[in-house]
């Protein structure tokens, strides 16, 4: 299968954003999810996060792309604050893959891709055909194009919905444990598509338990606990001399 690197022709390429994050709080109620968060990714550069469950990593995620609101900090893209500009215009620019795809059940596949293009980025209905099988082809499904997603396998759904937040063109790409639902033999090939990305140039933030995907394609790993990043360095460092005791309990209980 050709790989996103090497057919990168025009209408594969994108133009990918540093993404920083500052301050980051965000609070459910009286539950202080988000206490501070900083994280940089130059562009280019892929983040990993990891961390126990009920750290808000996806709570991260969402307040990156304002599926929820910040109460503090700051989110900059390509160096410009977005968090006064127009919601779904951020959309556009961040793209993001859920654990559970969140594709549309009764569309076919084509549809799923074709239907944000021609609503949010206004495509003529030939154009965003056209868009969504360059990037079927990317993904290694153009022959499933008619299928629904119920047809598919999880990984299969899984590239449907990479695929679909490729077509828009995002700066950056955000990734919620994008393979924890799926059966363990369809898991690799999903990481070695966003393993593809990452060497093609995407910037990424991946929230992810596969801890050899992080050591392997990550610039620098985040850990997350309890609403703060408590130590991030590149994977060598994180995860062969962790300073802080919780990421230390953390990995001996991953690793
Ligand atoms: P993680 O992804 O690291 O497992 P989450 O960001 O999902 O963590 O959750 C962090 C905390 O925020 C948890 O205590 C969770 O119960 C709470 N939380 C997440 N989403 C909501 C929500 N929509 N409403 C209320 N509380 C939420
Ligand atoms: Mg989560």
């Amino acid at each position: 299968m050709p790989t996103i690197a090497d057919t990168a022709p025009a209408d594969t390429t994108f133009r990918a954003a540093s993404l920083e994050l500052s301050g980051i709080e965000l609070a459910f109620g009286t539950n202080k999810v988000l206490r501070g968060v900083d994280l940089v990714v130059p562009a280019g550069r892929t983040a990993c996060v990891i961390g126990p469950s009920g750290s808000g990593k996806s709570t991260l995620l969402r307040a990156t792309n304002r599926l929820l609101e910040p109460d503090a900090g700051d989110i900059r893209l390509g160096g410009e604050s977005v968090l006064r500009s127009n919601p779904d215009e951020l959309r556009r620019r961040i793209g993001m893959v859920f654990q559970h795809f969140n594709l549309f059940p009764h569309k076919t596949v084509l549809e799923n891709i074709t239907l944000p293009l021609r609503k949010i980025k206004k495509l003529t209905p030939e154009g965003a055909v056209e868009a969504a099988r360059i990037q079927l082809e990317l993904v290694g499904l153009r022959e499933k194009e008619s299928a629904r997603p119920g047809n598919l396998s999880g990984g299969q759904q899984q590239r449907v919905a990479i695929a679909r937040a490729l077509a828009m063109k995002p700066e950056v790409m955000l990734f919620d444990e994008a393979t924890s639902a799926l059966d363990p033999e369809l898991v690799k090939g999903v990481l070695g598509l966003m393993a593809d990305l990452a060497s093609a140039g995407m910037t990424m933030i991946v929230v992810t338990h596969e801890m050899g995907f992080a050591r392997q394609v990550a610039d620098q790993v985040a850990f997350m606990d309890r609403g703060v990043v408590v130590e991030a360095g590149v994977p060598e460092k994180l995860f062969t001399a962790a300073e802080s005791p919780r990421l230390q309990q953390f990995l001996s209980q991953v690793l």
